[in-house]
């Protein structure tokens, strides 16, 4: 029986065709089954309950909007505030929250009636040659429109969601006038139109293309673990720059619980154990994260990239700046 069909029946009808009524909770991701495994399995061990994971990878919102009430969704799972803040805005979540979330997510990092909960960060930083680029040579993003990197820097898209929230925090922390002037500075210095993904850009280092790139830093460790990209991997420096009046721009994975949730109790659970330190840990380290919660540590090896202070500007501050953000963007003609 197809997991729509049986929401779509009532619970007594449902008892009487299945008389062992499995605890379950219904989970869309667009993130990858070997980073969702560990932690679904973790759950299911912990609490008896199974977890239906359906892996999207496009079309989340029109999914629940095409299942409507009947979806059987209790739980969206993915990265990135723009993301989490358009299902929100779409009316697909609703609100819920509990001791042990508020206990493990610093406020910055869910929003305020509860609509989406932050479980890890990524910062976004600089990739800077170790041949080309001394120590100290870059050490704010606004660094990156001053003339002395003209045709050194490297960048995907201006519009992918990545460098809209990073503009988005430029804009928070700047205003429009300086921002404007920063994008088009950045791209005054691009070494070439922007192209590919954040890997793309420290191959393009590595091939002596470009000497500084805008990257996540999980994507370092992606790289270390690839046989080919390795190399990539060891021929940059990870520095973590910050805003001149702010830290380091960090965006994060999170979790919602849908408006339709048809077990909204499971769904609490799974939330509660996916805050818990020890599960942060587990899919931090799985996707070379950071997790949140007070008291736990990112994997050795992410550690040993540096630390940080992330920027303090609550992530939902960036999610309404994204349009003005676009706008800019694309004034500037940055990816032309
Ligand atoms: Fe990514």
């Amino acid at each position: 029986m197809s997991l729509t069909f049986k929401f779509a029946l009532g619970f007594s009808a449902c008892a009487i065709a299945a008389p062992v009524f499995a605890e379950e909770v219904n989970l869309y991701s667009y993130r990858q089954p070997e980073l969702l495994k560990p932690l679904t399995d973790a759950f299911t061990a912990e609490t008896g309950i199974d977890v239906n994971v359906a892996y999207l990878k496009k079309g989340m919102i029109e999914r629940l909007q095409a299942e409507g009430a009947r979806s059987p969704a209790d739980l969206v799972f993915t990265v990135d505030i723009s993301r989490l803040n358009a299902i929100m805005e779409a009316g697909f979540t609703q609100p819920a929250t509990s001791e042990t979330l508020t206990a493990n997510v610093p406020a910055a990092y869910h929003d305020p009636d509860g609509h989406w909960w932050g479980l890890t960060t990524r910062a976004r930083i600089i990739y800077a040659s170790k041949e080309r680029v001394a120590d100290g040579e870059v050490t704010t993003y606004e660094d990156l429109a001053d003339p002395k990197w003209k045709g050194r820097i490297c960048t995907r898209s201006g519009t992918h969601a990545y460098n809209v929230a990073l503009a988005s925090g430029v804009l928070h922390h700047n205003g429009v006038e300086a921002t404007t002037a920063w994008l088009e500075g950045v791209k005054a210095n691009l070494a070439r139109k922007p192209q590919g993904n954040d890997r793309a850009q420290v191959k393009a280092i590595w091939a002596g293309e470009c000497d500084v790139a805008i990257g996540n830093t999980y994507y370092m460790g992606k790289m270390l673990a690839d046989e080919e990209q390795k190399a990539w991997a060891d021929s940059v420096n990870v520095v973590f720059p910050t805003f001149k009046d702010g830290g380091t721009h960090v965006n994060i994975s999170g979790v919602a619980m849908t408006k339709s949730s048809p077990n909204p109790e499971n769904a609490l659970k799974m939330m509660d154990f996916l805050a818990s330190p020890k599960a942060q840990e587990i899919y931090a380290k799985a996707n070379y994260e950071y997790p949140i919660a007070p008291g736990t540590k990112a994997d050795p090896l992410v550690e040993g990239w540096g630390s940080f202070e992330a920027d303090d500007v609550n992530l939902m501050d960036l999610a309404r700046l994204r349009k003005d953000a676009i706008k800019l963007i694309e004034t500037v003609d940055f990816d032309g």
